[in-house]
């Protein structure tokens, strides 16, 4: 028989495996699989499962990079106007006249090039 986890941090509950704990990078979504704390509710993510989402944020380009920019929007009289950082232009080789998808997740818009 499998012996038992107690948490280690209020070391009264067991820790029962989990494929629901979930983590969130840049507004981005990971779930990954773990322990969860039956008394106080922690949640262990294994170092081989922390790596995973690791490995997949830097394919999607969220690690290890600065990615919050800060820019202020302006108004024109056609709308609303959001410059583009140069970093970002540089970064993704934007030549301005590309077409691009908004879209809105919760309170972020995500703008998607269009290739
Ligand atoms: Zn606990």
């Amino acid at each position: 028989m499998k012996k038992e986890k107690i948490c280690p941090k209020c070391e009264k509950g067991k820790l029962v495996t989990t494929d629901d704990i979930i983590s969130e990078i840049e507004g981005y979504i990971f779930v990954e699989k773990g322990e969860r704390c039956s008394n106080c509710s922690e949640e262990f993510i294994p170092e081989q499962e922390g790596k995973k989402m690791i490995e997949i944020a830097k394919r999607l380009g969220l690690w290890g990079e600065p990615l919050k920019l800060y820019r202020k929007l302006s108004r024109s009289a056609r709308g609303i106007i959001l410059r583009i950082p140069t970093d970002i232009e540089k970064c993704l080789h934007l030549k301005g006249d590309e077409n691009v998808a908004l879209s809105k997740v919760g309170n972020k818009i995500v703008v998607e090039i269009s290739s």
